[in-house]
C-alpha cells in the first residue's frame, strides 16, 4: 500500500521544492510507493481538503518555509494534526532561516519598511494591506517551537539526495535485510575477553551477524555495519543501560555511537538529515511503513533512541565535522590582511577563501553539503545551520580563525571590519536566537 505523504509550505522561497524535483530520476526509486495527498506547488490542492482528512492519516508531512504569518502558523499546526510523523523540510523550517534576521526589529517596523517606505513602492499613498492578508507572526521561531518535529533535513535548499535519502530511510529502502542472529553469537570474543564487559561501547548485541571483518577480534568494537538482527544477544540489556549514560563515555566511546547510528539506521546523519529520539517508535507505531526498521527488537530501539536523544540535547557533536572538512582548498599558502566582501575581487579557485580574505563559514558549519558553493568559487554562508548552536558566533568564528586560519588581524580588527555582524555569522540561525525575540 503506497505510504500518504503530504507537503506543507509556509513562507519562503519554495526552493526546497525545487530541489526535491531536480532529483529527477532519484524520484524513480520512491514515487511508486507515495501517495501525495496534499502538494499545492506542484498538484494545487486545496487547503479544505487537507481539512477533511483524518487525524494521523498522513504518514509522513514535510513543513517548509517560515513561520512568518498566522497562516503559516495555523497550517503547520493543522499538517501536525494529520501526519504521523513529521519533517522539518530546509534550513527555513529547520532554523528560520534569513527570515529571522528581521527578529532584529519590531514587527510594526517591519510592516512599516516594507509596504510603506522601501524604495520599489511606486503607490502614492502607500499603506499595510489589510484586506486577504493573514497577518504576521510578532517574531519568527523555528517550527520545532510550535509542533514537535521527528525528523530534520536542513540546507538552503536541501540537497536533493539528503531529500531522496530521508524518503528512502522513511519507507525502508535503505535498511538492511536483517539476520536472525546478533554479531556477538559468531564474535571471537564471546566466550572471553568481551569488550563490552570491559566497559567499551560494543554494538555487536543488537547487530546483525554477516560480516567477516569481526573488528571485536582486531581489538575494535562493532559498530553496526550490517544494521538490526532480529533477535538480540543476551549484552543488549548491558549495552542499554550504558547508552543511558552517553556524558561519561570516552570520546573514543562518543564517536562510534555517532558511527553506530549513521551505519546501523543507514542515514547520513552528519549528510543533513536529524532524527528525533522517538523517530523507531513513531515508524514501529505508524504500521505503515513497511520498513524492518518497524520491526527491530524493543531493547534495540531504546539504545538507538537513548543515542538519538543524546545527539538532539547536544548538538554540539555536529562539530565531529564541518564543511572544511570536505573543503580541497589549500591552507597557509595566503594570510587574510583585511576582511574583503564578496564583491571585491575574484577569489582564486585553489586557496582556503578566509586565507584571501573572504568571510567562509565552513569552519563553523555542520558538514553535509559536500561544499557546494566553495566548488563554485563561493564562500560558505552556513545553511546547513552551525556546528555548535546557541552560542555567539561571531566571536566563535573570530576565535577559531584566528587561531586556526592564516589570518594577520586579532579578533577585535576582524570583527570591527564585518559590516553586518548578525547577517554575516547568524543570517540562517537568528531565529533560534531568543535574545532577539523580545516579547514575542
Ligand atoms: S559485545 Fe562486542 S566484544 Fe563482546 S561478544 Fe559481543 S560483539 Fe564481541
Ligand atoms: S574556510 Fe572555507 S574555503 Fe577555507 S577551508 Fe574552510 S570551507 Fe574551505
Ligand atoms: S557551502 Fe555552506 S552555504 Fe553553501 S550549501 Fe554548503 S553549508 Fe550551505
Amino acid at each position: 500500500m503506497p505510504v500518504k505523504v503530504a507537503f506543507w509550505q509556509n513562507s519562503d522561497c519554495w526552493g526546497c521544492h525545487q530541489s526535491l524535483l531536480n532529483a529527477h530520476l532519484g524520484l524513480l526509486t520512491v514515487l511508486p510507493e507515495l501517495e501525495i495527498v496534499y502538494w499545492p506547488a506542484v498538484v494545487d490542492y486545496k487547503y479544505e481538503s487537507l481539512k477533511e482528512r483524518a487525524d494521523g492519516e498522513i504518514v509522513v508531512g514535510f513543513v517548509e518555509g517560515c513561520l512568518r504569518t498566522n497562516e503559516d502558523i495555523e497550517g503547520t499546526k493543522l499538517i501536525r494534526q494529520k501526519s504521523q510523523i513529521v519533517i522539518a523540510f530546509g534550513s527555513c523550517s529547520c532554523y528560520g532561516n534569513v527570515h529571522g534576521l528581521a527578529n532584529q526589529w519590531d514587527i510594526q517596523e517591519c510592516i512599516k519598511r516594507k509596504f510603506i517606505e522601501a524604495e520599489s513602492i511606486t503607490n502614492e499613498n502607500p499603506k499595510e494591506p489589510t484586506e486577504h492578508v493573514p497577518g504576521f507572526a510578532s517574531k519568527i521561531v523555528p517550527v520545532d517551537e510550535i509542533i514537535k518535529v521527528d525528523a530534520y533535513i536542513p540546507g538552503c535548499p536541501p540537497k536533493p539526495e539528503a531529500i531522496i535519502s530521508a524518503v528512502q530511510f522513511l519507507l525502508g529502502q535503505k535498511a538492511f535485510p536483517q539476520n536472525e542472529k546478533a554479531f556477538c553469537e559468531e564474535c571471537p570474543l564471546n566466550t572471553g575477553g568481551c569488550l563490552l564487559d570491559a566497559g567499551v561501547i560494543c554494538f555487536g548485541p543488537v547487530t546483525s551477524v554477516g560480516c567477516s571483518l569481526k573488528c571485536p577480534g582486531e581489538g575494535s568494537p562493532c559498530v553496526g555495519c550490517f544494521g538490526p538482527a532480529i533477535n538480540v544477544a543476551p549484552r543488549a540489556e548491558k549495552l542499554k543501560e550504558m547508552t543511558k549514560n552517553i556524558a561519561s563515555m570516552s570520546s573514543g566511546d562518543k564517536k562510534n555511537t555517532y558511527e553506530f547510528l549513521s551505519l546501523f539506521l543507514n542515514v547520513p546523519l552528519m549528510a543533513g538529515f536529524d532524527l528525533s529520539a522517538d523517530i523507531l517508535k513513531q515508524i514501529k507505531k505508524t504500521g505503515q511503513v513497511q520498513t524492518p526498521l518497524a520491526n527491530i527488537p524493543s531493547t534495540t530501539l531504546d539504545i538507538a533512541s537513548n543515542l538519538l536523544q543524546y545527539l538532539r540535547d547536544n548538538p554540539s557533536y555536529h562539530e565531529i565535522s564541518n564543511v572544511c572538512d570536505t573543503c580541497p582548498r589549500i591552507r597557509g599558502r595566503m594570510k587574510m590582511e583585511k576582511v574583503k566582501r564578496d564583491y571585491e575581487g575574484l577569489p582564486n579557485p585553489d586557496d582556503c577563501l578566509i586565507e584571501q580574505g573572504y568571510i567562509c563559514m565552513g569552519p563553523l558549519t555542520r558538514a553535509g553539503c559536500g561544499g557546494l558553493c566553495i566548488k563554485v568559487n563561493a564562500p560558505c554562508t552556513g545553511c546547513y545551520g552551525q556546528t555548535v548552536p546557541g552560542v555567539d558566533q561571531a566571536e566563535r568564528f573570530a576565535d577559531t580563525v584566528t587561531k586556526g586560519f592564516n589570518v594577520a588581524l586579532s579578533k577585535d580588527a576582524l570583527l570591527a571590519q564585518v559590516k553586518d555582524p548578525l547577517g554575516t555569522f547568524e543570517k540562517f540561525t537568528l531565529a533560534e536566537n531568543k535574545k532577539y525575540r523580545g516579547r514575542a
